[in-house]
């Protein structure tokens, strides 16, 4: 089975709403993503690639870059949400979940992959994201 992989760095603010010590206040991290694509039907294009990386750049990277670098995740159900959106409208993000990198991992699985390769033949099975140098969450489909 071939895979692909190709990773975006962005910096990003959160806070894990619940956590027991210092993951509960506002802060952020520099991190990379790891993103591990394969072919739906298992073969290679005409070429022999599974999906060309600069694809995945434009339609995932990007993606990144676009709504979550130099944002901050703030979960839906959060208290801090409606104070945070009145003093930065634009750089607040609203999630559905608690921005765990795990959670962040799995929305990027299942949501943002099928939205973004669609048409490519390729499906976004698995996402890594690296919080810091020393530790990591995945997500892969079942
Ligand atoms: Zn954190």
């Amino acid at each position: 089975m071939y895979q692909v992989e190709r990773y975006h760095d962005i910096s990003c603010g959160h806070r894990v709403f619940g956590h027991e010590s210092k993951c509960a206040h506002l802060h952020g991290h520099n991190y990379r993503i790891h993103f591990t694509i394969e072919p739906d039907n298992r073969q290679l294009d005409l070429i022999g690639r599974v999906l060309d990386f600069s694809v995945i750049k434009t339609r995932l990277c990007e993606w990144l870059e676009k709504w979550w670098d130099h944002k901050m995740l703030i979960w839906v159900d959060d208290p801090y949400l409606d104070d945070l959106l009145d003093m930065d409208p634009d750089g607040v993000v609203p999630v559905e979940f608690n921005p765990t990198a795990e959670n962040m991992a799995k929305y990027l699985v299942e949501t943002i992959g099928p939205r973004e390769l669609e048409g490519t033949g390729c499906v976004l099975v698995s996402c890594r994201i690296d919080e810091t140098r020393k530790c990591s969450a995945t997500y892969k489909v079942d």
